[in-house]
């Protein structure tokens, strides 16, 4: 059987090596309308600060690999542009405007999401950019250098914008974020935000937080100017746009499949969109909200693999589904790590997912090891519960070290519908260098119990 997939990076790819793997005889092609498949968009901001020197460590598997593992075809430069349900093909434009047309038996789109552009005036104007693939990353780089450019304006202060933030200062720019909300991190609670801006505003970064972009200047000299919400004006040499994705759903909707929220592609929790073959996976996408159930748009990369994963199995005839996504993710600044999962009481309140008196939490403060073997760090951890059951709902840390390790743990009790008593329960690693023997994670069970 033809199976085509649109988008050949995370889910699009994870989806054809499963399908690979259960199915040799697939005949599996992937469109990818950039120059590159299979390349690790996460390691992006990382690339534009030289700590991931080579641009070449960003090219997870090329072409030529997934075809001689997998035989897969993959064809990049290669954009579908339209889908005609009633005759099962997909129109296909190559680098040189010329159209094919593909037939399938099953259609997998997993076409990624784009930079939000704010409708701003100077929103594209020279030495503004987004960062979203590759050539996006070289031209940045290649702008900084060209123009030996001394000062960056970030606008957003979500995970992308603040990885770049640090890149670019590690670079040896004037960083300034720009954020609307309250505080950069807008889902982190207030007492966590305020440890990573001071982390931020120690390593010379400015946060101008409660303060939206108006526009965007260019003078003269090459240079611009980022006007705020509050009148002030920040000079600089380049602006990097990171206010937040839009799924990519156009071709889907042109194609008369149902929509969600945010216009995400719809799909079942077995990925089958309104179309019984075709199916979606990825940023596109809708999902269900593990924790409260509600429709949302979770755009990160472990639930599009996981996604992908899950179509191959479909399809394939197991009895695979999509649990849900939690929104767990983690982002560095300098040293700190900050790291979320589930549900905070504002992110419930805010969606009137629970009763206000429902909902608890508990802030807990406690080395990341034993305070008496040398180097301990603190890790700062919120966690938000039930009152009534007990369910662990979310949790969110900030720290040097650690963090990350107990945000997963508290995500897999999430995910097994654990209670505060189970986090009590938990038995972790514990040696002096490495924990304690009443780890944080169980501390915060204690005192939530
Ligand atoms: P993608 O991996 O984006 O792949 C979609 C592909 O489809 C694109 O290459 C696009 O060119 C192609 N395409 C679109 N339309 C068509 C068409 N019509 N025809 C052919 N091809 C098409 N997530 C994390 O969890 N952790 C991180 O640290 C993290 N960091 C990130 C940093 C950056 C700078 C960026 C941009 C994203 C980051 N993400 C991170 C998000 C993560 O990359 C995405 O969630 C993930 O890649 C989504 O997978 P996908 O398959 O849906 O889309």
């Amino acid at each position: 059987r033809k199976i085509v997939i649109v988008g050949g990076v995370a889910g699009g790819g994870s989806a054809a090596a499963r399908l690979k793997r259960l199915d040799e005889s697939a005949n599996i092609t992937i469109f990818e309308k950039g120059p590159y498949n299979a390349f690790a968009n996460c390691g992006l901001p990382f690339y534009v600060g030289g700590i991931i020197p080579k641009e070449k460590s960003l090219l997870v598997s090329s072409q030529k690999q997934f075809k001689d593992y997998f035989d897969v075809d993959v064809k990049t430069n290669h954009e579908v542009i339209s889908i005609d349900r009633k005759n099962k093909t997909v129109s296909v434009k190559d680098a040189s405007d010329n159209i094919s047309v593909v037939p399938y038996d099953k259609l997998i789109l997993s076409p990624g999401s784009r930079p939000f552009i704010p409708d701003i005036n100077g929103a594209n104007a020279p030495g503004v950019f987004q960062l979203r693939d590759i050539p996006d990353s070289r031209q940045i780089k290649a702008w900084i250098e060209s123009r030996n450019a001394k000062k960056a304006v970030i606008i957003g202060g979500g995970f992308i914008g603040l990885e770049m933030a640090e890149s670019l200062k590690v670079k040896g720019l004037d960083v300034t974020v720009l954020e609307r909300a309250p505080h950069v991190m807008p889902n982190l609670a207030d007492e966590l935000a305020t440890v990573l801006e001071s982390k931020m505003k120690e390593k010379g970064i400015a946060v101008n937080a409660n303060n939206g972009v108006k526009e965007i200047i260019s003078k003269e000299d090459n240079s611009l100017e980022v006007v705020c919400n509050d009148g002030s004006a920040l000079p600089c040499d380049l602006v990097v746009m990171s206010v937040g994705v839009l799924p990519n759903s156009e071709l889907a909707k042109a194609a008369g499949l149902e929509l969600g929220v945010k216009g995400c592609i719809k799909v079942d929790d077995h990925m089958q969109t309104s179309d019984p073959d075709i199916y979606a996976v990825g940023d596109a996408i809708q999902v269900k909200d593990y924790v409260t159930g509600f429709d949302t748009h979770i755009p990160l990369a472990g639930p599009a693999n996981r996604q992908g994963r899950i179509v191959a199995d479909v399809l394939c005839g197991l009895n695979s589904y999509y649990r849900g996504s939690q929104g767990t993710s983690v982002c560095g600044m300098f040293d700190l790590c900050v790291a979320m999962t589930g549900q905070t009481r504002a992110s419930l309140l805010r969606s009137k997912a629970m009763n206000p008196d429902d909902i608890g939490t508990v802030c807990v403060h406690s080395p990341n090891h034993a305070n008496y073997y040398p180097g301990s760090t603190p890790i700062h951890l919120d966690l938000t519960f039930d009152r009534r059951t007990g369910a662990v709902l979310g949790a969110q840390a900030v720290g040097v070290q650690g963090v990350d390790k107990r945000i997963d743990v508290i995500s897999s009790y999430i995910h097994m519908k654990g209670t505060v008593t189970d986090l009590v329960q938990a038995e972790l690693c514990y040696s002096p260098p490495y924990g304690a023997a009443k780890d944080i994670v169980n501390l915060a069970g204690m005192v939530a119990e």
